[in-house]
């Protein structure tokens, strides 16, 4: 079918023209000819690529034009959610049935707010937890919403955030049973299967735009699954490489899924070290100003080193460790095809589009500490394999596996090339993750009775594959205990949240970390620090995992345990009788040092070298504590603890920047993160008033302070400069840049 006789408004047709589509892809064909335009539900799994996006703009756009309709899009990560916001942007210019233009907003930050300005836009991108957190705060508008757009359902499967994404689509149905459910995903087993819990039309293809190879490496050839084969040359003398310098000579890019983080940076240099004399003049100047784009922003880390060195020669690598700015950095340089061959870890492919000709898995395996090596499973082999193809640059794409021996080579065809992949299994059942969710459908309103609790839950994907029963009494333990904790108060059949029931919904946190902070306030410890706070939230579940210390570690921990022990809110566990618990009162303090460590300005470097922890582990402790430590203060204020609250306020702001107390009014400034912060203390600018007495030269004379932050300050603490200054400033700075940057080659 052709774009211009789709039933969709006339302006929506004239701007998918305008933007280069002409005829609709199969798989967006199959969803209209099923009548996803006619409000039907629908799943449609479809690989990665084959245009379900488009359909999803379809039925949002004939929703929000012909039936003055409210869209949300769902979709598991903050950056996807960015990138599904921007290919909606295309549509803000068209004009709505009451005059106004389409309002396209995105929301994926502050948990504990409604978002009240939501209810203007006609479309609202969102992750599968902000929605779930904006239920929580009984969004009114959200009863508005006439058709959801579930992205990557096969997020069902995942253990910690599947859960999450079933309960929200189940909310949605309870409030509005009238609204249109498109559920997009890779391709899965069970299609049918979701299809029937949501009465929806299931549409399960294998069309892809770019054609894929699939095979298996082993001894020099790659084998494919028809039949053909390809000789790889040694060149380098490792495998990965000598495909990946094929791959590079025919023009391709290559993708390298390596098993962990470390892998990644090994593989990432391995590459590099490869590429290096491959690259031509032009291609060289470019690279070297990405390098010099990294180590001029964020913090300047060992990471970030070795990523600039990488890159320098057209390597890279990508995992979660690096700093959001790098990663971004590292993604536009690849889609550019500047970056040659990247190494990435698994979560690039659940994460961010970006495909490449031919897609590596490193490893087919992974470690879990306790449980050992196992093999991935045939959907992550599919996501990954998934990514291969550029549409639009390649012909094809290719994903190989590798085999040492050809055995292992059949054993990899069989198990992974030519298997389909696994059903998606419900994981909602497990006590830690249905404990918030029981509590929140008690306080948003979802239930009222006991009964009514059990109702919604027997509408969960769960109840529908494993039937309700075998929920059901777990559910009447965690009411229990939500009642024993006075989060929940029964009253013959009916059910409600008390002030604090509430407040933890509404705090996104699991009720047991609120039981905790709630005990840890009201005994105090006769000794109130920062390690007090530190510890107290490390005491929580919600930080997970806890960091466990090596042994030598444990021996320090142990004296700085001694050295504090009247800082602590609960009682020490006795290191003979109760072994266990003090060993995990041990992991609990390592987070605590660890955050401690931040706060009081040791780098990042030091940190992970003192603490043997990975980049990654450092950014999740502090985004944990720093939400930690908001709830902290929210029921602080709950249960009157008014002398606490400004202390921990104020750590709160030292977590989020990782500054001792003295930096707090400077960071507290746009454009002034804890580096900029401590250069400025250093120079005597200390306060709001030093920064007001100087003037922009002064400001610019600070090492790490440009003419743009400097302006922004001067804007922020009052003192304006006048234009002139300004212009003359901008100009010396900008030919003092240049001057480097020359005499950089
Ligand atoms: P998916 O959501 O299935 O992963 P996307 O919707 O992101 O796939 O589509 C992949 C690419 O194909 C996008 O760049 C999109 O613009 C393009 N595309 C989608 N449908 C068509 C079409 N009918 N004609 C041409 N290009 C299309």
């Amino acid at each position: 079918m052709k774009i211009i006789q789709l039933p969709v408004p006339q302006e929506v047709r004239d701007i998918l023209v305008k933007n280069g589509y002409d005829t609709l892809y199969p798989p967006q064909e199959e969803a209209v000819g099923a009548g996803v335009l006619d409000g039907k539900n629908m799943v449609l799994a479809s690989p990665t690529a084959s245009g379900k996006t488009l359909v999803a703009e379809l039925c949002i756009l004939k929703n929000v034009l012909e039936k003055d309709g409210k869209a949300l899009y769902l979709t598991p990560l903050r950056a996807l959610a960015s990138e599904k916001f921007e290919e909606l942007r295309k549509y803000r210019d068209i004009e709505k049935k009451d005059g106004e233009r389409v309002r396209i907003a995105i929301s994926t930050g502050d948990f504990d707010s409604s978002d009240p300005w939501l209810a203007k836009a006609d479309i609202i991108v969102t992750t599968n937890e902000k929605c779930d957190s904006l239920l929580r705060h009984k969004a009114h508008w959200v009863s508005h919403i006439s058709i959801v757009v579930a992205d990557e359902i096969h997020l069902l499967n995942e253990q910690e955030r599947g859960p999450t994404l079933e309960v929200v689509l189940t909310r949605l149905r309870q409030i509005n049973p009238q609204i249109q459910l498109l559920a997009l995903s890779a391709t899965i087993r069970n299609a049918e299967e979701i299809a029937q819990w949501i009465g929806a039309v299931p549409i399960t293809t294998d069309w892809r735009p770019v054609p894929l190879k699939e095979g298996v490496f082993c001894l020099g050839e790659i084998q494919f699954k028809d039949g053909s084969a390809r000789l790889i040359a040694a060149t380098v003398g490792n495998p990965i490489l000598d495909i990946s310098m094929d791959v590079l000579r025919a023009g391709g890019q290559v993708l390298i899924f390596t098993e962990t983080r470390k892998a990644a940076v090994e593989m990432g240099k391995k590459a590099s070290n490869a590429l290096r004399g491959v690259t031509g003049k032009p291609e060289q100047r470019s690279l070297d100003l990405i390098a010099q784009r990294i180590l001029s922003s964020g913090e300047r880390t060992r990471l970030s080193e070795a990523l600039t060195q990488q890159v320098k020669f057209g390597g890279a690598f990508h995992h979660a460790g690096l700093a959001n700015v790098h990663r971004r950095i590292v993604e536009d340089a690849f889609r550019d095809g500047k970056i040659k061959i990247l190494a990435a870890t698994p979560t690039l492919a659940a994460g961010v589009n970006l495909p490449a000709r031919t897609v590596i898995i490193s490893s087919y395996e992974r470690y879990e500490p306790g449980y050992g090596r196992y093999p991935i499973s045939v959907l992550e082999y599919k996501q990954f394999s998934g990514r291969a193809g550029r549409p639009k640059y390649d012909k094809f794409g290719e994903a190989v596996l590798l085999a040492r021996t050809v055995d292992e080579q059949d054993e990899l065809m069989q198990k992974y090339v030519l298997a389909n992949p696994e059903r998606l299994w419900s994981k909602l059942a497990v006590e830690r993750v249905l404990r918030p969710h029981v509590l929140s459908t008690i306080a948003a309103s979802f239930a009222y009775t006991e009964a009514g609790l059990y109702d919604f839950f027997s509408k969960t994907f769960y109840a529908h594959q494993y039937g309700f029963r075998p929920m059901r009494s777990k559910i009447g333990q965690i009411l229990a205990f939500l009642c024993k904790e006075e989060m929940v108060k029964v009253d013959g059949d009916n059910v409600y949240a008390t002030e604090f029931g509430k407040r933890v919904s509404e705090l996104y946190i699991d009720p047991v970390s609120a039981v905790v902070i709630r005990d840890g306030l009201y005994n105090r410890a006769a000794k109130i620090s920062e390690l007090t706070f530190l510890h107290l939230i490390s005491h929580t579940p919600d930080i997970s995992p806890k960091l466990y210390p090596r042994r030598k570690e444990a021996d320090k921990l142990s004296l700085l345990a001694q050295e504090h022990r009247d800082e602590f809110m609960f009682k020490v566990p006795d290191e003979w009788v109760e072994s266990v618990e003090y060993e995990e009162f041990l992991a609990e303090l390592k987070c605590a040092k660890v955050l401690q460590d931040w706060i009081n300005e040791a780098t990042e470097d030091n940190i992970l070298e003192a603490h043997g922890a990975e980049p990654g582990d450092l950014f999740r402790l502090i985004d944990m504590a720093d939400w930690l430590l908001y709830a902290c203060h929210e029921l602080g204020k709950l249960f009157g603890h008014k002398d606490l609250l400004s202390r921990l306020a104020e750590t709160r702001i030292r977590v989020e920047n990782g500054v001792k107390a003295e930096l707090v009014p400077l960071v507290r400034l746009q454009g002034v993160g804890r580096v900029r912060a401590r250069s400025l203390y250093n120079v005597g600018l200390k306060e709001i008033k030093d920064l007001k007495k100087a003037s922009v030269t002064e400001l610019m004379s600070v090492p790490l302070i440009g003419p743009a932050v400097a302006k922004k300050i001067k804007e922020q603490v009052g003192g304006k400069i006048s234009t002139e200054e300004w212009e003359k400033l901008k100009k010396e700075k900008d030919s003092e840049k240049e001057q480097k940057l020359l005499a950089d080659y």
